[in-house]
């Protein structure tokens, strides 16, 4: 049996960071996973993912986005080519709900840079936007998109030139403790090591038991619909977007190249028990939905549907993501529940994960994500957005 010091489970958004960050580390380590490298069957899929600063979810996410920030800058360099476009991010909502303040909360704690506007600042500034009089907005310079499959191929491409070996096509059946290792098996034969960490996405209950019933996956629909004109090009200066109302929560990108304008809701979502084997059709209802909100807010783009796509959100019982260690075997540590907004933090996430596992703790302020840690409860108290 092939022995590791680490081994990687699921070599999605997370596990690709994961496994560059061990491997640049020269420690022996191995990625598995059922799908092809940026594959569309889990959750880091379907284009491009938003990334900003001033976190509207809670202040304490910040400092890991800063070290986030670098860290995708230094896998640009390495990769040779743009992951991160820094188009802004515009936000929009009531002034008393949850968006607009949480982000003018965690600018004012780190001295980010965003520009409040009133509705009328903000429609005269994006006039592709129509915008509730009684809304405020924020806007974020320092905010954009992340060609979300590019950067989960740049982290594969870097781990494997690294020294990181890779075995995809390969389901993972489970792992068990043996003498002072770890045993992983899958579908193409088992394989040891002194330490694992479990980045498996909408499947992360199914290797780690305990979390099981903390995780609700939620299918979620991602549609592109046809621009009527070139207003809402990233060229001409339409930034990536964010509406909260008393509808809902629904966000999107400017259009990229000849595709469409894609759009979709973060709130809401249907539970599927089984993502592996979900029907991932597109729900009519879904759809009318966003179409509402395009046809409200944005009065440039058809409600002609180009391309639809399904993705899944692993809810944490707060929407906050889960970091921590098996309590029964500290050399198991995990990410899970990233709850539709943990990709920004794919590399960051990976370097704790491998500090965590290789030197037993890590630098990065990640403690507040930890199940088990009472002083998590000022991010995971009544707060929460
Ligand atoms: C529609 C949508 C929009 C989003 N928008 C944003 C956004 O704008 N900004 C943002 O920051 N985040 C966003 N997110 C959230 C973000 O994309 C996810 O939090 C992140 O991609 C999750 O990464 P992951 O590594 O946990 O999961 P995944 O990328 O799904 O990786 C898990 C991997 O584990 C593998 N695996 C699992 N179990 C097994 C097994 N038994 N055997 C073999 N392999 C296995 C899977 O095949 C998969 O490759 C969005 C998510 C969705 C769905």
């Amino acid at each position: 049996m092939d022995s590791y010091d680490l081994i990687v489970l699921g070599m999605g958004g997370v596990g690709s960071a994961a496994l560059y960050h061990a491997a640049r580390r020269g420690v022996r380590v191995l990625g598995l996973d059922r799908f092809p490298a940026g594959h569309d069957r889990g959750s880091s899929h379907g284009e491009t993912r938003i990334i900003r600063q001033a976190y509207f979810e809670h202040p304490d996410y910040v400092p890991l986005l800063l070290r986030a920030y670098e860290l995708w800058r230094e896998l640009e360099l390495r990769a040779g080519r743009q992951l991160y476009f820094e188009v802004g991010l515009l936000q929009v909502g009531p002034p008393d709900a949850c968006v607009v303040p949480g982000v003018l909360r965690s600018a004012h704690d780190y001295r980010l840079e965003v520009e409040p506007l009133t509705s009328q600042e903000a429609m005269r500034r994006f006039p592709m936007f129509q915008i509730p009089a009684e809304h405020t907005a924020v806007f974020e310079r320092r905010a954009g998109y992340l060609h979300v499959e590019e950067c989960v191929r740049s982290h594969l491409a870097a781990a494997r030139q690294s020294g990181a070996d890779q075995i995809f096509d390969a389901t993972i059946q489970g792992w068990e403790p043996r003498n002072s290792e770890f045993v992983v098996h899958t579908s193409r034969g088992s394989f040891q090591a002194r330490h694992l960490i479990v980045s498996a996405g909408p499947w992360a209950g199914t290797l780690l038991r305990a979390l099981a019933e903390r995780l609700q996956v939620l299918r979620k629909h991602l549609h592109w619909f046809e621009p009527a004109d070139r207003r809402y090009h990233w060229e001409n200066g339409c930034p990536t977007f964010l509406f909260e109302s008393d509808r809902g929560v629904f966000y999107g990108f400017p259009q990229i190249g000849a595709g469409g304008v894609k759009v979709a809701e973060h709130s809401g979502g249907v539970c599927t028990l089984d993502p592996l084997n979900d029907p991932r059709h597109l729900d009519p209802l879904d759809r009318q939905r966003v179409q509402q909100f395009v046809a409200e807010a944005m009065p440039g783009v058809t409600l002609r549907a180009l391309r639809h796509a399904v993705c899944f959100y692993t809810m944490s019982p707060d929407a906050h993501f889960i970091v921590d260690r098996d309590a029964e075997h500290p050399r198991v540590v995990y990410a899970a529940g990233l709850s539709g907004h943990g990709f920004k933090f794919a590399p960051v996430l990976g370097q704790a994960l491998t500090e965590m596992t290789l030197d037993g703790g890590t630098a990065l302020p990640v403690a507040f994500l930890a199940t088990r840690d009472s002083a998590a409860s000022h991010a995971r108290g009544s707060e929460n957005a």
